[in-house]
């Protein structure tokens, strides 16, 4: 049986190019900075974002865990989305390792949050009673509200908000070359106004692992000592980046490909009685629909296209995550959508 998987963009294998670049790459010690293939990545990336300079993580979750542990410290607070993978996905491991405290301000539909909420959340600084408001994260695009991709006017008055605050911003983007692609902006300009970026390599962009963190030199020292006390030094690692220097140089602007097929799916998906597709500003790799059908649950309909070769994830009871990559076609689509037309009736 032909498998269309729509779980997510982390299942894609690493093309030719990668493989062959992987087994080609030059390696050296990268807990002693001399891996040639690695600073070559971390540079790569850092320029694409117009930081200073960059560090090769082995996920966006060390990747956010870093970030925020070499800018925070314990009693901190740090205002961060209900949704952001984040608070959503990481295990509390800002507070459980790094001893800071998430102060959650609510995601609305299209990923952002709201920024009179924002500057409600921030603290008095001369009341005893408080935590200390530090940093603030924001996730682009956002995996939970849809991939909805947050705009460049978004981003900066964000970032005017944190400055005005004397606060820090986080960008957690996992899939910020989505955003870039979508909104058809250059990806440092999403990013003007953080102090520090993650990127993760291995979703649509298709590495097999790894992430990089990005941001000031200052920053990157002690992002670079956090990795270390996480247990992300990791050695001959230029291995495994090779495969992200060929994700960044030759799989970002494929993302367009993804995004398409993610519309002509939701659009499919919207005509069908019995589901309800959630709409987002702009369209990437994610997409989000509802059973609306009495009777079916998510899960059922999850089973019923498994049985078909098509998988997906049900992400509530009545909430369904497809997700495109580039193992996806065009033709594919159409599958999916006479697989979900049968799984209804
Ligand atoms: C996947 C993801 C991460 C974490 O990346 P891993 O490599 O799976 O640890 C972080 N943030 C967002 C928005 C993600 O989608």
């Amino acid at each position: 049986m032909h498998i269309i998987d729509l779980r997510s963009d982390t299942v894609t294998q690493p093309t030719p190019a990668m493989r062959r670049a992987m087994a080609e790459a030059e390696v050296g010690d990268d807990v002693f900075g001399e891996d040639p293939t690695v600073r070559r990545l971390e540079e790569l990336c850092a320029g694409r974002l117009c930081k200073e300079a960059g560090l090769y993580v082995p996920t966006g979750t060390m990747g956010n865990l870093v970030s925020l542990l070499a800018q925070c410290g314990r009693g901190d607070e740090v205002i961060v989305g209900d949704q952001a993978h984040l608070y959503y996905y990481e295990q509390g491991g800002m507070s459980a390792l790094g001893g800071m405290h998430p102060r959650i301000v609510r995601n609305r539909p299209d990923g952002t949050l709201d920024l009179a909420e924002i500057a409600d959340a921030v603290r008095d600084p001369n009341n005893v009673h408080y935590p200390r408001s530090r940093l603030i994260a924001v996730e682009n695009t956002h995996n939970r509200c849809g991939g909805s991709p947050l705009s460049v006017d978004y981003m900066h008055r964000v970032g005017k908000l944190a400055r005005e605050h004397g606060l820090l911003l986080h960008v957690d983007g996992a899939r910020l070359f989505n955003a870039s692609v979508a909104l058809d902006v250059r990806p440092s300009e999403l990013v003007a106004d953080a102090d520090s970026v993650s990127v993760c390599l291995s979703k649509g962009l298709g590495a097999p692992v790894g992430a990089v963190v990005c941001g000031s030199k200052a920053f990157i020292t002690e992002a670079r000592r956090a990795r270390k006390v996480v247990g992300g030094g990791m050695r001959q690692a230029g291995v495994i980046a090779a495969a992200g220097i060929v994700a960044i140089e030759q799989n970002v602007e494929r993302l367009a490909e993804d995004h398409a097929n993610a519309r002509s799916l939701a659009a499919g998906l919207a005509a069908l009685p019995g589901l309800q597709v959630e709409d987002v500003p702009a369209r990437t790799d994610i997409l989000f629909f509802r059973v609306t059908r009495p009777n079916l649950t998510a899960a059922q309909l999850v089973t019923r296209l498994a049985e078909s070769g098509v998988r997906m994830f049900a992400f509530g009871p009545d909430r369904i995550r497809a997700v495109l990559n580039y193992h996806v076609t065009a033709d594919d689509v159409e599958t999916v959508l006479t697989a979900t037309r049968t799984a209804l009736q």
